[in-house]
């Protein structure tokens, strides 16, 4: 065996070690409903963003099997051989649920995002995001080398003084649309006036928005009205409401087009199997019927009326953080939960910033109201 110099880093040595406080763990678990088997213990999962419940709806489960007895993997990229009519058919679906030009789908959200960003923007764009974006906005910016603008959360006039002060030919501003730490929405209209007077594109990525908010759980685009407006792209994921897995762009016919001819994420990525779309399509059916979200609407109006005094952050959407503070707080209050049968993580720094370690609830439309009450009930003794 080759060996090396002792102070020689090899894969046994690379990384520095992780601190005790920062460790982050995989615990394997299973999950079924919305229970949650984890380390020989049986909890009530408040931790899925899942939000409707679809991902275990026997309708979309349905689905995906009937596209499984064809075939499980794509077996190319699309545009290779991997280009299902099924794909395309949902593309046109969602465009015109939506009310946009045309869509494309995409593996992930993670590789929406990163592939998204590197095909629009390169070193000469300027890109204005909210710090507290999700990371794979980051990401993308950062690996398309873009020159990088960074406003406070949710405060436009700071990213109005920004835009003020870097003109520049292309501009883009950037942000969630529901925050996923904090469930906070961003303000879409004043974002969008933003980039008219700017002349600048907006890309909004409402990957737990869509499926919840707004009319019909068309996001807070639809919410504000926006939807569909030119200077708007819209990201939205099938992980989260819609149950299954992957993700899709929205935006005017030329976007999309000139994304099928440059996104590298799209060229050189396998197809996403057919059963993922098979079930996002079913969940869409499911979506626009609305049962499960008046469920959800009836069900996060138990659990802030039974938290009103708790000091929960400000949140309509599905996303209710409790800010606790230090971490070892934030860990306590997760453990005792957890005793309790509840399984509500701790999220610190990194992932939060600073001092604003909390626990984040996920509220869905499958918890029921008994399910609800009981863990209110016990926070209130809690807390
Ligand atoms: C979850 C999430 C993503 C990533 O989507 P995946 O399909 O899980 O890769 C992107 N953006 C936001 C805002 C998200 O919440």
């Amino acid at each position: 065996m080759p060996t090396s110099m002792p102070d020689m880093p090899d894969s046994r040595n690379w990384f520095a070690e992780t601190p005790a406080t920062r460790r982050r763990r995989l615990t394997a678990s299973r999950r079924q409903g919305m229970l949650i088997h984890l380390d020989g213990e049986q909890l009530i999962n408040f931790a899925s963003n899942d939000y409707l419940g679809l991902s275990f709806h026997p309708a979309v489960c349905m689905g995906a099997k009937g596209a499984l007895d064809e075939a499980v993997g794509s077996g190319a990229s699309r545009l290779v051989s991997g280009d299902d009519p099924m794909l395309h058919r949902l593309e046109q679906k969602l465009a015109a649920w939506k009310g946009y030009e045309a869509c494309l789908i995409l593996g992930s959200g993670m590789l929406a995002n990163i592939g998204l960003i590197q095909a629009l923007a390169d070193r000469h764009t300027h890109v204005f995001s909210d710090k507290l974006n999700h990371a794979s906005l980051v990401d993308g910016v950062r690996l398309c080398g873009a020159k990088s603008h960074r406003y406070n959360h949710l405060e436009t006039i700071q990213l109005q003084k920004l835009l003020e002060k870097h003109p520049a030919e292309r501009r883009i501003i950037v942000s969630d649309g529901i925050f996923s730490m904090d469930g906070d929405s961003a303000d879409a209209a004043a974002l969008l006036g933003l980039a008219q007077a700017h002349d600048t594109l907006l890309l909004i990525d409402d990957a737990h928005g869509i499926g919840c908010m707004g009319p019909e759980g068309r996001g807070i685009t639809a919410e504000h009205n926006i939807s569909g407006h030119p200077r708007l792209i819209e990201v939205g994921t099938f992980g989260k409401a819609f149950g299954s897995y992957g993700a899709f762009i929205l935006g005017t016919a030329e976007l999309i087009e000139g994304l099928r001819q440059r996104q590298r994420t799209l060229i050189y990525s396998t197809a996403l199997p057919v059963a993922m779309i098979a079930a996002a399509e079913t969940a869409l059916a499911l979506i626009q019927r609305g049962e499960q979200l008046q469920q959800l609407r009836e069900n996060l109006a138990l659990f802030k009326a039974q938290t009103e005094e708790l000091g929960f952050m400000a949140s309509d959407s599905p996303i209710q953080p409790l800010i606790v503070g230090s971490d070892e707080q934030a860990l306590q209050l997760a453990a005792a939960l957890r005793d309790t049968g509840f399984f509500v993580p701790a999220i610190r720094p990194p992932t939060v910033p600073e001092g604003t370690a909390r626990l984040r609830f996920t509220i869905t439309a499958a918890h029921s109201s008994e399910q609800i009450e009981q863990l209110t009930a016990r926070l209130r003794e809690l807390l």
